[in-house]
């Protein structure tokens, strides 16, 4: 969010009384006071010894209370500070990390959406998210070309209803859950009126990263529409899984609404069997499917986080054997050009 923004949402917040503030400007809040500052963050956890790399960086540094609040004090190794925190490897170049990895910018028919599989589409709704994640593939994506007003996203609709083999539309971003209630409740009211759609997905790490964005309003907006809804939410360590995140997972399982989670696999954060349990029975304790594990997908600035593929297998192989069947997420990569995501 730019200062303009921010400066409007904690003008709104002023001159809105305590006893009507609702929970909608309770996550606006929440999301204007995140930290930009990693010096701040790392004196908060006690860590003043380390030196952020963020002036190096071209991806901002952006971490919501709520997250801060999960991580442990004093512990530079800690798996959530790791997936935040700027370092220096980010300005590394190695041979094969590129700057759109999964070829997204070739499948974009019109700017703003995505058709890479014959029933799916997936929409860039918004161009911010509430973290920034330094393994990101997204992180060179040129946000600023995809629609913003309602009426500019008419081409994609368009595109859409030309489509009759897609029954199912995927809000991803940025993260589409930076839009409000009231915006998100308008585009997928526009959808719900292509007949051939039937079930609308939404790719948030919101849930996770600034819990308070489970608001009433917007589960009043997935109960209303006649698309099913289906949420894919992206933890990737059990630290992850507590507290208010817990509750706000708990809070979709219990409205109906399917909740699966993928994870990124990253050296240092969860590259683990014993990791890996941890963040699986932990979703599955709070009703959330482990859906996918991720490889990195190679983008420019995230080689430090990558774990070799045999690594992977390794620990799949030790998931399998110490958690239930239905709680072992497949293990997949992004292949350029393939049909899916392909399973490892
Ligand atoms: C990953 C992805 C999807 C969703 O794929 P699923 O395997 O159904 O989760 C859809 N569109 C694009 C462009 C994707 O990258
Ligand atoms: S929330 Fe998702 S899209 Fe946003 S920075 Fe993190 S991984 Fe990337």
């Amino acid at each position: 969010m730019n200062k303009t923004a921010r400066s409007a949402i904690l003008q709104e917040q002023r001159t809105i009384s305590p006893e009507k503030a609702n929970s909608e400007s309770n996550w606006q809040l929440e999301l204007a006071n995140a930290c930009r500052d990693p010096d701040k963050l790392l004196a908060r956890l006690g860590l003043t010894g380390i030196v952020p790399a963020y002036k190096t960086a071209d991806f901002s540094f952006l971490v919501p209370e709520s997250f801060v609040r999960r991580m442990k004090i004093g512990d530079p190794n800690d798996p959530l500070l790791r997936q935040v925190l700027p370092v220096k490897d980010e300005s590394v170049d190695v041979p094969g990390f590129l700057s759109d990895p999964v070829a997204d910018l070739t499948s974009s028919p019109v700017p703003g959406m995505v058709h890479k599989y014959v029933n799916r589409v997936l929409l860039i709704t918004s161009g911010s998210c509430a973290v920034n994640c330094r393994y990101c593939f997204r992180r060179h994506f040129p946000y600023s070309e995809a629609p913003r007003s309602l009426e500019s996203w008419e081409p994609v609709f368009e595109e859409i209803w030309k489509r009759p083999e897609v029954d199912e539309v995927i809000l991803s971003g940025g993260d589409p859950l930076t839009l409000n209630d009231r915006r998100l409740g308008l585009m997928i009211e526009k959808l719900a009126e292509i007949p051939h759609l039937q079930r609308i997905r939404i790719h948030s790490r919101l849930p996770i990263v600034l819990p308070s964005r489970v608001t009433e309003g917007l589960l009043t907006v997935l109960r209303q529409t006649r698309l099913q809804p289906i949420f894919v939410v992206h933890a990737n360590h059990g630290n992850e899984i507590v507290d208010d995140c817990a509750e706000a997972l708990r809070k979709l399982v219990q409205a109906g609404i399917p909740v699966l989670n993928q994870a990124v696999l990253l050296r240092g954060v969860n590259d683990s069997v014993e990791s890996q349990v941890d963040l699986c029975t932990r979703l599955v304790n709070v009703g959330a499917m482990p859906y996918y594990l991720n490889q990195l997908d190679r983008v420019q600035g995230a080689a430090h986080f990558e774990v070799p593929v045999e690594r992977g297998l390794e620990i799949m192989d030790g998931l399998r054997k110490k958690i239930s069947g239905y709680a072992v997420p497949r293990y997949v990569v992004d292949v350029p050009g393939c049909e899916g995501k392909t399973e490892l």
